[in-house]
């Protein structure tokens, strides 16, 4: 469930995702530190007390209580600030049961596993959605095409949702002199997220990777400029950059369209607790992740 003008996202809270969203807000733990910046901005919780039904213009306006209240958890809507969303989910881990699962849960989450991409390499693509340039739609890839294949066939799979075009906008993905930057950009910002998790003790069920790129070509290559030259300035100037920001959100609303994001999401079965160490089938998953990610970017450049 998305707000009015898109902006924000509501999800149902679950106990552990709300302790999680609450904990990285304010622990001043490194990883946490490092790890903030690659999760959806969190903006509280918001309670919804009752089911509004009837019509307000015709005076029949009811709000039925719904039994229990229910919270749900308000974040930043990842996709709003793209006009045309490349959108791709990499479920996390080896292990797709929690502590809460039944042993009938057990067994089927470890069949799952086993006859997924999940545990042998720590990934599973999740669906995803394509825009084709030549016709302007986006096309979904569902859930099933990612549980359906094999380790071997990851690198197909990854060449689907970045794909690229030709020069003259006729085909289906961006160009490459601006596909090669945004992958190399997203390439290092995971490695960031790697190095975030390797120091947090934590184990997560379910929990992705989120990828959102533009698709629109104008954008995107705007996009990855601009932040290029960004991250590319002599230090003096960034600094002094730094002096002049007075109001950081007026300063957003003037940023240029984003290249792209990656974010870490789902939290809704992670523990973070001292003494476990960090979740390797997680880092397991990242670091394939990285490797497809290199794979893609050799093909583009060969
Ligand atoms: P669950 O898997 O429990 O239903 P997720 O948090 O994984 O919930 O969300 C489901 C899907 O919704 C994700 O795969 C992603 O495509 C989208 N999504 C989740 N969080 C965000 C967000 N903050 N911004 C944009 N899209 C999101
Ligand atoms: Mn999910």
């Amino acid at each position: 469930m998305t707000t009015e003008d898109g902006s924000l996202l509501i999800k149902p809270a679950l106990k552990q995702e709300l302790a999680f969203y609450q904990r990285i807000q304010s622990d001043p733990a490194e990883a946490f530190i490092a790890l903030k910046k690659y999760t959806p901005k969190f903006l509280g919780t918001l309670t919804l007390e009752g089911e509004a039904a009837g019509s307000i213009d015709e005076g029949t306006l009811q709000i039925k209580p719904v039994g229990e209240r229910k919270e749900s958890l308000v974040l930043e809507n990842l996709s709003h600030k793209f006009s045309k969303p490349n959108i791709l989910d990499i479920k996390l881990g080896t292990v797709l049961y929690d502590d809460a699962a039944n042993e009938d849960k057990v067994q089927r989450m470890l069949k799952t596993a086993r006859e997924t991409t999940s545990l042998e390499t720590g990934v599973r693509l999740t669906g995803f959605q394509v825009y084709d340039n030549s016709t302007g739609v986006a096309v979904n890839t569902p859930k099933s095409y990612g549980k359906s294949i094999k380790p071997a066939d990851l690198p197909d799979g990854v060449g689907r949702f970045f794909p690229a075009g030709d020069a003259e906008g006729s085909s289906q993905g961006l160009p490459k002199a601006t596909l090669i930057p945004i992958l190399e950009s997203i390439r290092a910002e995971i490695a960031e997220i790697r190095d975030a998790l390797s120091k947090l003790e934590f184990r997560m069920v379910g929990g992705s990777i989120l990828i959102i790129y533009e698709a629109d070509w104008e954008r995107a290559a705007e996009g990855i400029k601009q932040y290029l030259a960004s991250h590319s300035k002599p230090k003096a100037d960034a600094e002094e950059e730094e002096e002049d920001e007075e109001d950081e959100s007026d300063d957003e609303d003037h940023a240029p369209p984003p290249a792209y994001t990656v974010k870490m999401i789902d939290f809704a079965h992670t523990k973070v607790e001292a003494g476990i160490g960090p979740d390797e089938g997680v880092l397991l998953g990242v670091d394939t992740t990285l490797k497809l990610l290199d794979g893609r970017i050799a093909t583009l450049k060969a």
